[in-house]
């Protein structure tokens, strides 16, 4: 990989603290003194105020199945343009991409591009969507926000793949510039959140209740459920009558499989036994739409219709088979409305993984 220059992106959500600088970006505040980073390594005090060190950077890109964020009402099919840069505000034992999250020399940011040219090429790859996934967005939302601005200027949507960890007015900010969310809810208790991640609950449940009741942003949920960690029956029951209470029947929900990976080997990987079992206690407590992600399942993986019950967009992977779906999303055979943001056709884009390089491109 190349390494490349700090840059040193101006950033307005901070304020003095005596002879430190507090970055207010998320719930960590980090106060520092002039030259430290922050927790997530990549916003910095600089000159007396708070940059972003890795603006118009990245750790690569790839054109993959929207699928694969997961979203799985949100233009079905179609590939999308993700990339991500370096830093995360979280510190997840079971991060599936600690090398781009954690790295503290910002070593693995070998593409630089330009918000115009993220969003030219994606338009020239024929994306419908940007991902900002790999790391959190919030972390690099100045960036996130101009290429989400380029992107809409020629009708390509945006996604954020997130933590959901922010301050109420960088939230703001970041997701009014978004189409479309995946939100990791990582367990429902403070007790996880505290030791596995080092953060808190209370903070990822207010995102997610202003994407849904205040945004027009398209906003599914994943749950990773890690064996003996977060996949108790319990557990599982209470943070699923939380989102049929608080956000409604009709926002999709992902449990996906764990892998050992990481601080984390320790633990084996998630039976698919225990995602169904999670998924059966989901749709008891009336949520809608409930799939499983990481293992072979296609049951759980397929929409079906709620009200008959017809297949609405099978699926074999991120392979999409049977398509029920007419104008305005709504249920071939019944008429009733999924929800989500649908075409009158799915995409064609498959299971795909296709790295770029924009700057040899
Ligand atoms: S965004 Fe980074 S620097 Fe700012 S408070 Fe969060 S972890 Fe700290």
């Amino acid at each position: 990989m190349t390494s490349v220059a700090e840059s040193a992106h101006p950033t307005v959500h901070w304020h003095a603290e005596g002879d430190r600088i507090q970055c207010d970006v998320c719930p960590r505040y980090c106060r520092l003194k002039e030259g430290q980073e922050g927790h997530c390594f990549v916003r910095a005090a600089r000159e007396g105020a708070i940059v972003l060190t890795t603006y118009g950077r990245s750790s690569g890109f790839c054109v993959d199945p929207v699928e694969k964020k997961p979203l799985n009402h949100f233009l079905p099919g179609t590939s999308v343009l993700s990339f991500g840069t370096a830093g995360c505000n979280l510190a997840c034992r079971f991060c599936q991409n600690w090398d781009i999250s954690k790295s503290r020399e910002i070593d693995t940011l070998a593409d630089q591009a330009s918000p115009e040219r993220i969003a030219r090429a994606a338009a020239d790859l024929d994306c419908r969507s940007v991902a900002f996934t790999y790391n959190d967005p919030v972390v690099f939302m100045e960036y996130a926000i101009d290429v989400a601005t380029a992107c809409r200027a020629r009708g390509i949507r945006t996604v954020a793949v997130t933590a959901g960890y922010v301050s109420p007015r960088p939230r703001e900010e970041l997701f009014a510039a978004m189409d479309a969310a995946n939100v990791d809810l990582k367990a429902f208790t403070e007790d996880f959140y505290a030791k596995t991640c080092g953060a808190h609950l209370q903070p990822v449940l207010e995102t997610l209740e202003y994407l849904v009741k205040e945004t027009k942003v398209w906003t599914e949920i994943t749950t990773l459920l890690i064996p003996g960690l977060n996949d108790t029956d319990a557990e599982v029951d209470a943070m699923t009558r939380w989102i049929a209470e608080h956000l409604g029947p009709d926002v999709p929900l992902h449990f996906t499989a764990f892998h050992p990976d990481w601080k984390m080997r320790e633990r084996p990987a998630t039976p698919p036994s225990t995602l169904k079992r999670a998924r059966a206690i989901a749709k008891k407590n009336g949520l809608r739409w409930v799939y499983t992600g990481n293992v072979y399942d296609p049951e759980g993986q397929s929409t079906t219709c709620a009200e008959c019950g017809e297949i609405l967009i099978e699926r074999d992977g991120y392979e999409i088979g049977t398509w029920g779906l007419r104008a305005g999303g709504r249920c071939g055979a019944c008429g009733a409305r999924c929800p989500g943001t649908f075409e009158e056709s799915p995409g064609s884009w498959g299971s795909r993984r296709l790295p770029v390089h924009l700057a040899a491109s």
